[in-house]
């Protein structure tokens, strides 16, 4: 007791000096107040203007019951409807919301992925427009997000946003995220940091960010750990993204009418060769081979794919193991074949920027690049 009444006169003076001073609030809000606020960016003194884009997903779900917290009918609840059901929001921005697709992030293809990057860009240069939330199926909102953070011509936030709980369940996660993902798109310190994507009370770059885990709240992971964090209403950066996003990078999505066709071949023991063929057939342009280990070829794969290479396919070998950097020359003569390698990116990413790259080049030299680059 008496520590308490000790603390407390402490605290009575220490308020009273950071009144006279105007420390105080500096000192609660380090992250919110201190960053200078840039051109044309929200300052404390107004409501930032956050467009929020509702694509479907689980954030959209419904379940019977509210003990439905992992089995329940993703997509179909409005994004007026989710904006109306988390009130708060109203307070620390002006929202307007807009229903892009009504999807599972599951069927996400190309052409969908184009119409919202294009939709997102229009808006983006709208000036009374300040942010972009997009409500997204967590399943590929790591695709979405890194193809946006890679074609996006604009510094103005951009956050993905999902949930793994609809929000009919019991610790449904969709509220706090979607308050989150308003609270980090209206802040000025968000400009020029790339695609993001919050949940769970982190802020994850776009390029990085994947989904670790079927069922739980924290699924989401960087091999490099988050951003920052958003927490009681204050968004806290502590990391940049280190490799180039959006004004950065040499794609335009408003330049962008079609992605080349690149499939993903999942190797494993006794894996088909056929799959390999199946992709050449399809068209596809390159082939980023999800290889074992340290992109490691079996024997019997090879052959199969240095022949798909002399039809002119690329072939990226990439890791099934979700972490570290394929080497190149190493598991496989990569010079000798004219293949190519991911640096750290996941499969189903390699695949995104392999799309974006082949509308460059079809070099190998320069495909490699951009691979290490991006
Ligand atoms: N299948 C859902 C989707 O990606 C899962 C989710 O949103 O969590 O749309």
């Amino acid at each position: 007791m008496k520590r308490f009444a000790r603390l407390n006169t402490l605290s009575v003076l220490l308020l009273a000096a950071s009144l006279a001073t105007g420390v105080a609030h500096a000192q609660l809000a380090p992250s919110a107040s201190a960053a200078p606020t840039q051109a044309g960016a929200p300052s404390e003194a107004r409501k930032a203007n956050i467009v929020i884009i509702g694509t479907g997903g689980t954030i959209a779900g419904a379940g019977a019951a509210a003990t439905n917290t992992a089995a329940y009918q993703s997509a179909v609840v409005p994004v007026d409807k989710i904006i109306a059901s988390v009130p708060e929001i109203a307070k620390i921005a002006n929202v307007k919301g807009e229903q892009v697709f009504q999807i599972g992030s599951e069927s996400f293809n190309n052409e969908r992925l184009l119409k919202l990057g294009k939709r997102v860009s229009e808006l983006l240069r709208q000036p009374d427009v300040d942010g972009i939330v997009i409500t997204h199926g967590t399943d590929t909102i790591e695709e979405t997000a890194y193809f946006l953070n890679l074609t996006l011509k604009s510094d103005k936030p951009v956050v993905v946003v999902g949930s793994m709980r609809p929000g009919t369940a019991l610790g449904a996660d969709g509220a706090l995220n979607l308050y989150d993902a308003v609270l980090v798109a209206s802040s000025p310190e968000s400009r020029g940091k790339g695609t993001l994507a919050v949940l769970n009370d982190e802020i994850h770059t776009g390029r990085d960010v994947t989904k670790t885990n079927t069922f739980k709240v924290e699924t989401f992971r960087s091999p490099f750990g988050p951003l920052g964090y958003v927490v009681e209403g204050r968004t806290l950066y502590f990391r940049l993204p280190a490799r180039p996003h959006t004004m950065q990078t040499e794609w335009d999505i408003d330049k962008l009418d079609k992605l080349p066709e690149v499939a993903v071949v999942y190797a494993y023991g006794n894996v088909n060769p056929a799959s390999v063929d199946a992709a050449v057939k399809n068209g596809a342009k390159a082939i980023v081979y999800a290889a074992t280990g340290n992109g490691s070829v079996g024997d019997y794969m090879v052959e199969p794919l240095k022949a798909a290479r002399a039809k002119g396919v690329q072939i990226v070998r990439a890791s099934r193991t979700g972490g570290g950097v394929v080497i190149r020359n190493a598991e496989q003569p990569d010079d000798k074949y004219d293949w190519l390698v991911t640096d750290d990116q996941l499969p189903q990413k390699a695949r995104i920027l392999m799309a974006l790259a082949l509308t460059k080049t079809n070099d190998t030299k320069e495909l490699q690049k951009i691979l290490w680059k991006y």
